[in-house]
């Protein structure tokens, strides 16, 4: 049942509060690369669990996701512009010649 906040004492709202604090998560160290991870997970620095390799090419991976995308998306801009400049030139060498 929802009580009104002024009815509720310091006290009691504090001794309620009293169990929400953040315990801290259980880390170490992976035994392959020395990265700090959450305890029984696998790396994502190296994809190794129990120096076992888990996830192949995780570095590999994770580099060329992000570049590709990127790079797709400015080669279509650059090759937009490319072909501009390109026709323009053209013109002024068609317009310097018809001189
Ligand atoms: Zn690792």
């Amino acid at each position: 049942m929802a009580v009104p906040a002024r009815k509720v004492s310091k006290t009691r709202g504090a001794t309620r509060r009293a169990h929400l604090a953040l315990s801290a998560k259980a880390v170490t160290k992976c035994p392959n690369c020395g990265e700090v991870i959450k305890a029984h997970r696998v790396c994502k620095n190296c994809g190794t669990y129990k120096n076992k390799q888990v996830i192949e090419e995780v570095e590999k991976l994770e580099e060329v996701k992000p570049e590709k995308k990127e790079s797709t998306k400015e080669t279509k801009k650059v090759k937009k512009e490319k072909t501009e400049i390109k026709e323009k030139v053209k013109k002024e060498k068609s317009k310097k010649e018809e001189k």
